[in-house]
């Protein structure tokens, strides 16, 4: 019996599956839960600080209106399972706000907000190529001159040199889905890594874009033969490390059938 596709993709599903069709199928396919981790909720508390932060006046953007956008960021997701669910002990919630408002000073160095003409934040946009929706949410469209330009925000540590294009492969998407959505390729497209930080910068081409279009037709066809097969194997690489499938990986012993016992924890 073939196994159900999955209804969309976003960037990082199209990566999972890329990088281990085991984890791409526990996540997109049988939808299983993953814990929240901190660094995947740090990233969600600065995206939203900087969210809020563009909601200001031009010249009401500073690094003190910054962090009490992260204050009240804070605020907003306490009760959120993604951050509610970490169970911090105090001396790690310490921590976490700490590094959190390091990233945000980070950013102050990269660019100086009160220059950012911002169009669109946390936009989502869809695109249906073939039986596939694309979906993906752009942190930041802005205006620059009248160019248009892409921001994505990254709270991991910026990739070496020559695996920078590769991570350039998720705001190819977004420069995707704006051409489709909008009728207009962006000019410029940027990965500001907070962590060091630094800024990845690239435009967007013809080109990059029917790449992007080609190789995502073609994972959709390897999904749906995948799904077609019931065959979606392990390939075990440093990600099983940050894995939380892992015990379920028969690459490591585990049972993948087990992996359901994680459902209940879904409808609980
Ligand atoms: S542990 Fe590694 S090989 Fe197994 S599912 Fe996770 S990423 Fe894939």
């Amino acid at each position: 019996m073939a196994l159900p596709l999955p209804t969309s993709l976003t960037p990082s599903k199209v990566a999972s599956f890329k990088d281990c069709a085991l984890a791409f199928r526990f996540s997109a396919i049988d939808r299983l839960p993953e814990p929240p981790s901190p660094h995947t909720s740090k990233g969600t508390l600065v995206h939203r600080a900087l969210q809020l932060l563009f909601e200001l006046a031009p010249d009401e953007r500073t690094l003190p209106a910054a962090l009490d956008c992260l204050d009240r960021a804070r605020t907003e997701l306490a009760d959120h399972p993604e951050f509610a669910g970490l169970q911090l002990t105090p001396e790690e919630e310490a921590t976490f706000v700490a590094d959190a408002e390091t990233l945000l000073r980070n950013y102050f160095r990269i660019e100086d907000p009160k220059t950012i003409h911002p169009i669109g934040l946390e936009l989502l946009l869809e695109a249906e190529v073939g039986t596939l929706k694309l979906r993906g949410i752009i942190d930041r469209l802005e205006l620059d001159a009248g160019r248009l330009v892409v921001t994505d925000y990254k709270t991991g540590k910026p990739p070496h040199a020559k695996y920078e294009q590769g991570r350039l492969g998720g705001v190819h998407f977004y420069a995707f889905l704006c051409e489709r959505l909008l009728g207009r390729r962006p000019d410029r497209i940027q990965l500001l890594y907070l962590s060091e930080p630094v800024a990845i910068v690239a435009e967007p081409s013809e080109q990059s874009i029917r790449g992007l279009e080609q190789r995502t037709s073609a994972i959709w066809k390897a999904v749906e033969r995948a799904c077609e097969q019931e065959d979606f194997r392990p390939r075990p690489s440093g990600l099983c490390e940050w894995c939380s499938f892992r015990p379920y990986c028969p690459a490591w012993g585990g049972d993948p059938a087990k992996a359901r016992e994680l459902l209940p924890l879904v409808s609980a």
